[in-house]
């Protein structure tokens, strides 16, 4: 079976779970080749429904996490998106889709932020495989602490799991009407995901499901 096949077979499937239904994400992951962003040894795994080994304890999310997330952010064409935890380059990709699909004429950005030096900058090579490298930059650094540099952001995303006292500067960094989507709780089992959404000077925080990510480590996450 060929990998756009079996990409085929998996978004399908996840429609039939309830779990993708808006057209635009689904063509999304339709599109982003999932094989160019997992290790060599993963390739034929690269299309189930599960989270893959990165290298240096980190994972790659399972595509339903990866879909939930890019639901609940309401990613649209020039929006400027804040990734926390690059890992693979994945999930970004997904988000580039999304603000910045083929002949936008108002293409957004995202900006990634990744703490392993060597993660970042595998992810960059995969970015750029997938030909993604103009929408997406890749940022070696602790997220966090955000990144103050291109703020405000309409959309934040992180995919490591914060203490559940969140950085500061997520809710700093977020435009007016802006997004946030981001697990909190503990560093092992019993995260939740949540939805925080900025109106004027209040947050909206909604609680979606239960999960598992791997920890946010840095100065407002927790330590080593
Ligand atoms: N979104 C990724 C998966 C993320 S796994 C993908 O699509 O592949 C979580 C990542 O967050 C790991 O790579 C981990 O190293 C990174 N991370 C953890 N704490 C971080 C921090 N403070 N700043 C930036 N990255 C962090």
């Amino acid at each position: 079976m060929s990998y756009e096949e079996k990409r085929k077979n998996l978004v399908n499937n996840l429609v039939k779970r309830g779990i993708l239904s808006k057209k635009k994400v689904i063509n999304a992951m339709l599109k982003v080749p999932r094989h160019e962003f997992v290790p060599a040894n993963a390739v034929s795994s690269a299309y189930s429904d599960s989270p893959l080994s990165i290298g240096l304890s980190q994972t790659i999310s399972a595509p339903h996490m990866n879909a939930m997330m890019c639901e609940y952010l309401e990613l649209k064409e020039g929006d400027k998106v804040l990734e926390i935890g690059t890992g693979s380059g994945y999930h970004a990709a997904l988000c580039a889709e999304l603000i910045a699909p083929e002949n936008a004429s108002n293409p957004g950005h995202v900006y990634t932020i990744e703490r392993h030096e060597e993660l970042a900058e595998r992810a960059k090579i995969n970015i750029s495989r997938a030909g993604y490298e103009d929408i997406i930059t890749v940022i070696h650094g602790d997220g966090t602490l955000g990144y103050e540099k291109e703020a405000p952001y309409n959309k934040i995303l992180v995919t490591a799991a914060s203490p559940e006292k969140v950085p500061p500067a997520f809710k700093n960094q977020l435009k007016d009407k802006g997004i946030l989507c981001i697990p909190a709780g503990s560093k092992g089992y019993g995260q939740t995901l949540y939805v925080v959404r900025k109106e004027g000077n209040v947050f909206e925080t909604e609680r979606k499901t239960g999960v598992r990510f791997v920890p946010l480590i840095g100065k407002h996450g927790f330590s080593t």
